[in-house]
């Protein structure tokens, strides 16, 4: 937390970022890029107005994030914490030496954990959010796995889980590679790969203690897979993780690639849940598409939905991109019998991905086509982040 004058410069164009809702703050420190200050907003980069004297912005960077002015050639990295209007906004820089200067790249994001969203607040359908309820329940065991690409919203969802769990109920741990936010009540680790402290270490630590739920970011290798199922075989421990497959299916299949056998998937996998993060439609300039084109017919959005998709246009409110804010859109697959017989018989995924649909699972697609009939996203949105 700093309020120095001789930091304005960078602070300033913080509270630019964190009002407009960025996620980063990129600057191009070097004496010949000259490149516009960036933000990412809602995944995209949007351009600030250029800044006049990168020395004072680097001096001021330096300054809040602790780092070292002189040395622009190796990287550097460092955090802080500024208050924004009436929160706190954890930062963090990285700082890449590039030839004629440095480039900085800074993440935002909201570190008060008061605000961190609980289940009923993630945009989910009411059953969904039921069924990621109940795994986190007193005396609830097995694995829940969150999937899909970076920025899709995995850690915002395993936090609300992490919060309906009740911390002061139950025995909470988390093991993460950066704790951003603290979480009241709950034991978080972070990963320290050359002290010996590795993901699997730290869960095999936590299985010798009184556990009731973990979230572990990321599962990545067979070790730490082995021991979360071992933790929720034999111990009756909630395990919430994360991995990068595009889908639920493709999920199922990445834990038996990892080697984890076909037997224990089908034990302890609870529920796993694919999604992604949409832009969300500016109520203040989205504009009703009449007639429906062929794109949106080919889509499979129906005649009777004339008048409910909406496209962007752009106004003072949104920044002129049509778009303010996301539309969480999920798939959950549940296992089942069927479902668990043909993995067990070797299936692919896009068997286990027939299988689970006829069983009702919910595509991201069709979420996302109910997503753009309500108006809320357009079909650009749909057709970039899902696929049929
Ligand atoms: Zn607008």
């Amino acid at each position: 937390m700093t309020t120095r004058p001789q930091h304005r410069p960078i602070l300033a164009l913080l509270v630019r970022a964190w009002e407009r809702g960025a996620s980063h703050l990129l600057l191009d420190l070097s004496s010949t890029g000259r490149a516009p200050p960036r933000l990412r907003i809602d995944g995209s980069l949007h351009d600030l107005d250029p800044i006049g004297d990168t020395a004072t912005i680097w001096q001021a960077t330096c300054e809040v994030f602790e780092l070292q002015a002189q040395e622009r050639r190796i990287p550097q990295r460092g955090r802080a914490q500024v208050r924004i209007g009436d929160v706190d906004v954890g930062i963090a820089a990285e700082v890449i030496p590039v030839v004629d200067g440095v480039f900085v790249d800074v993440t935002l994001w909201l570190a008060d954990p008061l605000r961190v969203k609980g289940l009923a607040r993630l945009g989910l359908p009411l059953e969904q959010a039921d069924v990621l309820r109940a795994a986190v329940a007193r005396r609830a065991s097995g694995l829940v796995i969150f999937c899909g690409p970076t920025s899709s919203g995995k850690n915002t969802s395993a936090y609300a889980c992490l919060i309906e769990a009740n911390p002061t109920k139950q025995a909470v741990a988390t093991v993460e590679r950066v704790a951003r936010v603290r979480l009241p009540g709950v034991r978080q680790s972070v990963v320290d790969e050359d002290a010996g402290a590795t993901a699997a270490a730290l869960l095999r630590a936590l299985h010798r203690t009184s556990i009731d739920v973990v979230y572990v970011r990321e599962l990545m290798d067979f070790e730490t897979a082995e021991v979360s199922v071992q933790l929720a075989l034999s111990k009756g421990v909630t395990v919430l993780t994360t991995v990068h497959t595009p889908d639920a299916p493709s999920a199922l299949t990445r834990l038996l690639n990892m080697g984890v056998e076909p037997y224990l998937v089908a034990a302890t996998v609870r529920v796993i849940q694919g999604q992604r993060l949409l832009r969300r439609l500016c109520d203040g300039c989205k504009q009703a598409t009449l007639p429906l084109t062929d794109a949106l017919r080919a889509a499979g959005v129906v005649d009777d939905a004339v008048g409910r998709c909406f496209g962007a246009v752009g106004c003072v409110a949104c920044d002129q991109t049509g778009y303010v804010g996301r539309v969480l859109v999920t798939e959950q697959l549940v296992l089942h019998d069927a479902l668990t017989t043909l993995m067990i018989d070797g299936a692919s995924t896009a068997e286990l991905r027939a299988c689970a649909r006829t069983h009702g699972m919910r595509t991201m697609r069709e979420a996302a086509l109910a997503a753009l009939m309500a108006g809320e996203t357009t079909l650009d949105e749909v057709l970039l982040n899902t696929t049929a």
